[in-house]
């Protein structure tokens, strides 16, 4: 396994590549960003920024989700994998929130969870971005990167890449962190075809060095 000193230097060298890594995710405003983070599962997110682009000046309030029919709403999200399911949980979250917490996004977790369509991960990114809570969200992303390394176990699952992650990362540094792994997933160490010939981990990383072993990478 990585030491955390280790990891701490590959967070200082992903920090140097990305210094300006942010949730890419628009929105301006704790509920926007929970609509946006809903309809981003199994989805990128320039995908979801070209439907938010129009999604968001048609509906700006939770009751303006609620004031057109289910199949409106999924038509306006129909270019979105699993619109019709997300519609739904949007409606459904929707009418929670106005009815428990004034319209308003709770921020905490716990509470954040039990609102339909919300799962930890989403819940992870609202109490990051939105309301400046220290919390680890585990992507697709996040989670390859880690395992590559060698920071987490091939085996573990989310939850387990998750408490790894906090575990080896000073808590003031876990938004940032979060961003800067994000980017270095989605832009350079990406699922297919990873750019192990030009990364200035490779010398340290696990499957960077099985590549090189296997004559996948040429340096
Ligand atoms: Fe990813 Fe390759 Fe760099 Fe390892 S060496 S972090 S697999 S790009």
């Amino acid at each position: 396994m990585l030491t955390k000193a280790k990891w701490l230097e590959f967070l200082d060298t992903m920090d140097d590549m990305y210094p300006d890594a942010h949730c890419e995710l628009v929105h301006d405003n704790p509920f926007e960003l929970t609509i946006a983070t809903l309809l981003s599962a199994q989805c990128t997110d320039v995908l979801v920024n070209k439907v938010t682009k129009d999604l968001f000046q048609k509906y700006k309030t939770p009751q303006d989700y609620l004031n057109v029919s289910l199949e409106e709403l999924q038509n306006d999200i129909r270019s979105i994998g699993l619109y019709r399911n997300k519609a739904k949980n949007i409606q459904l979250l929707c009418e929670r929130i106005l009815a428990e917490y004034d319209g308003e996004i709770p921020a905490s977790r716990e509470e954040l969870v039990t609102l339909p369509g919300v799962g930890r991960k989403t819940a992870n990114v609202v109490l990051s971005v939105a309301f400046d809570v220290p919390a680890m969200a585990v992507d697709t992303h996040v989670e390859r990167v880690t395992k590559r390394l060698g920071l987490c176990r091939w085996k573990d699952n989310v939850l387990e890449v998750e408490e790894t992650i906090m575990k080896k990362t000073p808590i003031e540094r876990w938004s940032r962190a979060h961003h800067q792994i994000i980017f270095f997933g989605r832009y350079h160490c990406k699922a297919q075809n990873p750019g192990c010939e030009k990364c200035p981990l490779l010398a340290d990383c696990r499957e960077g060095q099985k590549r090189l072993k296997k004559g996948l990478v040429k340096v």
